[in-house]
Formats: structure tokens, sequence, C-alpha cells
């Protein structure tokens, strides 16, 4: 056992594996960088291979038996521990995520951090509260009961590491299943701060084991054994293809959370002050945001005044630093991501698209990129067709509702559509027609824990939230005894 630990916002973040209680480091190593000053090395990573993983499985795998026999009411406890430590350490969670990937730090402190801790409550409450379903058929007493399903893995991208992390560990940890984390390379240390809070909360070891490194390394060994009874992956559709061919090859059931291209359509009787509102948070995290509404749908006769409105919010944004409270909008996380945002404007620009404002980096240094609204030449421009993931939003305008779900529902994925109207009637029939996991009317972001959450389409497979999840992580049994043919 060796643990290496390196300072990041006063904090010391260990630097390796954690595997069956111990941090465990690899001598090869990768670098993470910080978005706020690419200068700035945060830490040099154990970059894990399939030596570690192999450990990690082999560490839930032993731990399972026990943590699966302790029913929703014996894990119960661990998980609320580790919920209360989570809201202990929201600010020292929140500067070192805000230095690794750039989110406001107001917003982690706030929102995001907090979240994971109600992730960790929500799942210990829901998997007590299962009535399983009972009935009589065929001079049978029938039960549905779920069995936790085994060691499982869990891959996060490096948009929200903590609140995705947790978001998939909880209801794995609940329905009695051991899980390795692998998070992104790109924002790898709050990980490594859940670790440490899951040992204080008690957690026997195994039960949730981290693996850092890459995904062609880590991620692709661990998701390669066979050991492994579930995958949850949260990230890129390309990514998502890849470990659902090896997950189809061993018979592993497999959620994907993938990429979005919502649609935001305001219709002629919305608030549409309220609407641009909403639009110009879409430039929120740099528009690192999977659920954002990036294609603005706007009805003819409303759009030059909504456009209007969405300018001047735009423009009234703050770059820079994300740790100062003035700043209201964050850079991307990595220049090889800038490069692809830039890229995809650029070949807009090629193909004939109008850039209505921004359409470059904030100043020549750093990571910033400018808040952007983009014409496109056509629907099947790729500007509208492929997720960005940054900054950079299209505008198009229809002429009647029905042509509003036409667009909206013309691009590959389906995570979210966002509908601005006053008229509940519209809404209800935007929201019946519309192809997406998640459908908002008036509102953005407000997410209940217990609701089902995934995509349609490219945007993922699978469902996570509330019951939908502790099914996912659960192998469901039909428990039959037949009448009249038991005491008690
Ligand atoms: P990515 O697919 O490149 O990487 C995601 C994770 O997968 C990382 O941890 C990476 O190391 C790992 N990985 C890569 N190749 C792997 C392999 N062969 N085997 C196993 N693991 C592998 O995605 P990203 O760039 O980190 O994240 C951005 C994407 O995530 C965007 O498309 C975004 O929309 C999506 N996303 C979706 C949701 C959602 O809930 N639907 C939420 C957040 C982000």
């Amino acid at each position: 056992m060796s643990e290496s630990r390196t300072t990041v916002a006063g904090v010391a973040v260990a630097t390796g594996h954690h595997i069956a209680g111990d941090w465990v480091d690899s001598t090869a190593t990768f670098e993470d960088r910080s978005p706020l000053d690419w200068d700035v090395v945060l830490a040099r990573v154990s970059r894990g291979g399939p030596a570690e993983a192999t450990r990690a499985v082999d560490a839930a795998l032993a731990a399972f038996p026990a943590w699966s026999a302790l029913g929703a009411e014996g894990r119960a406890p661990y998980l609320r521990r580790l919920a209360d430590l989570i809201d202990r350490d929201v600010a020292r969670l929140a500067a070192v995520e805000c230095l690794d990937m750039a989110m406001l730090e107001d917003s982690l402190r706030e929102r995001v951090i907090a979240r994971g801790a109600r992730n960790f409550r929500a799942y210990a409450d829901l998997a007590l509260g299962y009535q399983p379903r009972r009935w009589d058929s065929q001079g049978t007493h029938n039960t549905v009961l779920r069995m936790p399903a085994g060691p499982t893995v869990v891959i996060t991208p490096w948009n929200a590491p903590f609140m995705l992390a947790t978001w998939k560990c909880a209801p794995a940890l609940a329905a009695g299943n051991t899980v390795v984390l692998k998070p992104a390379e790109w924002s790898p240390l709050s990980a490594a701060l859940l670790m440490d809070l899951a040992d204080e909360a008690g957690l026997p070891p195994g039960v949730l084991n981290l693996v850092q490194g890459y995904g062609d390394e880590a991620g692709a060994a661990l998701v390669g054994d066979v050991r492994v009874r579930r995958i949850s992956f949260t990230g890129s559709p390309e990514t998502g293809r890849a470990i659902g061919r090896v997950a189809a090859d061993h018979l592993v059931p497999f959620t994907a959370e993938l990429g979005g291209k919502g649609p935001l359509i305001v219709l002629d009787d919305a608030d549409l002050d309220a609407a641009a509102r909403s639009a110009v948070r879409m430039y929120d995290d740099a528009g690192q945001v999977c659920l954002a509404g990036t294609r603005l749908l706007v009805q003819e006769s409303v759009r030059d005044a909504f456009v209007e409105r969405v300018r001047a919010s735009a423009a009234a944004l703050v770059p820079g630093d994300s740790r100062l409270p003035t700043t209201t909008l964050s850079p991307l996380i990595h220049p090889e991501h800038l490069a692809r945002v830039e890229g995809f404007v650029a070949r807009a620009r090629e193909a004939g698209d109008r850039v209505v404002f921004g359409g470059a980096r904030w100043r020549p240094d750093g990571l910033w990129y400018e808040p952007t609204l983009i014409e496109p030449h056509a629907n099947d421009a790729e500007i509208v067709q492929r997720e960005v993931f940054g900054p950079v939003l299209t505008l198009q305008s229809f002429a009647d509702d029905a042509e509003a779900v036409a667009l909206g529902n013309s691009t590959p994925y389906g995570l979210s559509a966002i509908v601005y109207t006053s008229s509940r009637e519209r809404a209800d029939a935007l929201g019946a027609a519309l192809r997406a996991g998640t459908i908002w009317v008036n509102t953005f972001l407000v997410r209940d824990l217990t609701a089902p959450f995934g995509g349609v389409g490219i945007s993922g497979l699978g469902r996570e939230g509330g019951d939908y999840a502790l099914d996912f992580y659960s192998d469901l049994k039909t428990y039959q005894v037949r009448e009249g043919s038991t005491h008690g």
C-alpha cells in the first residue's frame, strides 16, 4: 500500500486508486491541469490499466456477499452518513472541483455538490421504501423481489464529475451492489475525495473502489472484466457504443446516458423575458451540459424580439475566474475541447451559416469562448445536428406548432426539450409529440430524483433515477408460492 497526496485548493487529495479500502499508486501517471490556468499542473494522477482494474473488481467481488446480505436497512445508515459528510465538506469539495473542471464555484457549492448528498439520502430511502408487487394468480401467491446484481462499473464524464458519480454510485450501493468507479481523466480529483468520505462513513473495504486512468486503458479494462454484472456509463455516444459492444458480448445490462442537442422552443404566446433568461442559461458551464437546450426554435412573429433579449443578456455575461462570485462565464475544460468547439464554428462559417454574435475566443490566452449564436443555412447543417458541448447555440424559426415539433424531433438525439408558452393546451400537445427523455415547460433543470432519467435515440439507452435505477442495479425475480401449501 502507498498513498500519495497533493494539495489542491488547500485540500490534500489522494492521487492513486482506492482498492479494497487502501490507496494504491501506479508507477505511471497522467497530468491533471486546471482549465482556469492551463500552466498549473494540479496533480499527477495514477494511470491505471488492466492490473489495477482486475484488483478493483477482485475487491468488489470479495465485498459483495456481505454488503448485499445487509439488506436495505443495513446499508441505509452507511449511505446517510456519507450524505452527511458530503454536506459537511461541500465547501472543500466545491473548491477542488472548481479548480479541476472550472464550473462556477458558487453553483458547485450551492447546487451541484449538495445534490451529491441528496443522491445518497434519496436512494437510501427509496431502497428501504421498496413495495414489492404482490398478486395472486393461478393458485399461487406472487411477489417481485429485487436481488442485488453484483460488482458494478460506473464510468463518468468530466462535466459534472462529483454529481454524476454520486448519481450512479448511490443507487448501485443502495441496491446492494459493490462498485468500481472510473472518473474522466480530465477531472479526476473529486472522486478521490468521495473515497475519503466513504472511508470516514465506515463503508466496508471493497464496497466502493476507484480506478483512475484513461478510458481506453482503465475504462476498457474494467468494462472488459467478465465478472462485472452491471455497467453504468455517462459520456459520449461514441464511447457508449464501444462499451455497449462489450456489454453485449458479456450479456451485461448497461445504461448509457449520452449526449444531447435539445430544442428550446419559444411559442408566440410565451413570456419572452423568461424564455430569454432560460436561453442564456444554456451558456452556463460554458455550454458543457448534456441537458442544455442548444437549439433555439422561435416562432417567426416573436423571433426578433426574443433574439434581442438573448443578445443583451449574453452580452452581460462576465467571463473570468470561476472562483470569483462576479464571474458568470467559465472556461472550457481542456485545450483539445476548445479546439473542437472552434472547429465546429469554423466549419459552420464555411458552410454558410451566419454568426449572429460571438464566434471567437474571449481572449487569445485561456480557455474561454464567447457566448455564440449561429443561424444555420439549413436544418441539416452540422451545427444543428451534432452536439458541440460548448457555449454555442443555434437559432431557427418556425411558422406553427407542427413545424416546431418537426424541427424539435429532427436530430438523432433526444435527451431533453424545453418549451416556453402560456398555453397549457399547446404545451401538452408539444409535450406529447416531442421525442425526448425529459421535457420541461416554462422551466429548466428542475429535477426530481424519483423521476426516470435517460435519453431517446443516440442520447442513451435505459433509464436511471428513482426506482428505475434500483430496478436496473437489481436482478428482479418472481417468487411464486402455491396457495394453501405453507403455514404462516
Ligand atoms: P467520453 O465518452 O469521452 O468519456 C466518458 C468516460 O468514458 C470517461 O471517463 C472516459 O475515460 C471513459 N471512456 C472512454 N473510452 C472508454 C472505453 N473504451 N471504455 C470505457 N470507458 C471509456 O465523454 P466526455 O467527453 O468525458 O463527456 C462528454 C459527453 O458526455 C458529452 O457527449 C455529454 O453530452 C455527455 N454527457 C451526458 C450526460 C447525460 O446524462 N446524458 C451527462 C453528462 C455528460
